[in-house]
């Protein structure tokens, strides 16, 4: 997709902290970051949703969420514990309609979030 930043940043054409790279994704630093952690994991190909990505590659989301638990592992959050979350849809506070999972670890986190 030429006009999707998540895109881009796979591409190269965007900028971007790189922390890990797998065959079907790619993990790099949220720029706004919530927690002392938080990577958001992406997968290569372009699927708006996460449950639009489940519907046509679970095997892509599969190994999304595998990549998720390695970044926690690398960053040292695994242990202490961390959330991996996907926003969907405007009213739960998704702005860019490329599939990612936000992992935020190293500190408390509240439950419910808001
Ligand atoms: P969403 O709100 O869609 O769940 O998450 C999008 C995330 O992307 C936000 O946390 C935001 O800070 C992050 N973000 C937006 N633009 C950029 C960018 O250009 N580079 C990086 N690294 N993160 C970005
Ligand atoms: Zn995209």
């Amino acid at each position: 997709m030429t006009d999707c930043l998540f895109c881009k940043i796979v591409s190269g054409d965007v900028p971007a902290t790189i922390v890990r790279e797998s065959a079907g994704t790619v993990a790099f630093r949220d720029i706004n970051p919530q927690a002392p952690t938080h990577v958001l994991v992406i997968p290569r190909d372009h699927h708006p949703t996460v449950g639009e990505l489940a519907a046509s590659d679970a095997g892509l989301l599969a190994e999304l969420v595998r990549e998720a638990h390695q970044v926690a592992v690398d960053e040292g959050v695994a242990e202490t514990g961390y959330r991996v979350v996907f926003n969907t849809g405007s009213q739960a506070g998704q702005t860019v309609f490329h599939a990612h999972a936000h992992v935020l670890g190293g500190r408390g986190l509240n439950w419910p979030p808001g």
